[in-house]
């Protein structure tokens, strides 16, 4: 039986996501179980085109997360979660 670890991070920002993103589709994945902790209200989003927002573009637009990520087993993000 495989016991996993529980692997946190905190921040769940561009740079968090994307080492989400690896650490999924790295055979490390089976090792961990994942939490993330986001002080703002949505996960990840990209802020490089952020301001694009005030010319139509919505948040999903701009998400870096895709549908379901979070919801998979092994795998939370809690938002609206400070961590000090
Ligand atoms: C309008 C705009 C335009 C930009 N344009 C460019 C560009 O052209 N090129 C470029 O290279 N960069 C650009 N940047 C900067 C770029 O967005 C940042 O470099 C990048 O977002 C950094 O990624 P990050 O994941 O390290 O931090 P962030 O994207 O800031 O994410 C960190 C996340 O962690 C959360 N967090 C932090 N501490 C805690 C804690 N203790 N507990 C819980 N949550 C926490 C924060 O709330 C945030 O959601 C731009 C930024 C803005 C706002």
């Amino acid at each position: 039986m495989n016991i996993k670890k529980t692997l946190v991070v905190i921040g769940n920002g561009m740079v968090g996501q994307h080492f989400l993103v690896n650490l999924v589709a790295s055979p490390a994945n089976e090792n961990y179980e994942i939490v993330t902790f986001c002080e703002e209200p949505r996960p990840a989003y990209d802020r490089v085109h952020l301001s694009a927002f005030f010319s139509g573009k919505t948040a999903e637009d701009l998400s870096l997360v895709e549908p379901g990520f979070f919801e998979q087993c092994y795998r939370m993000c809690r938002r609206r979660r400070r961590i000090l």
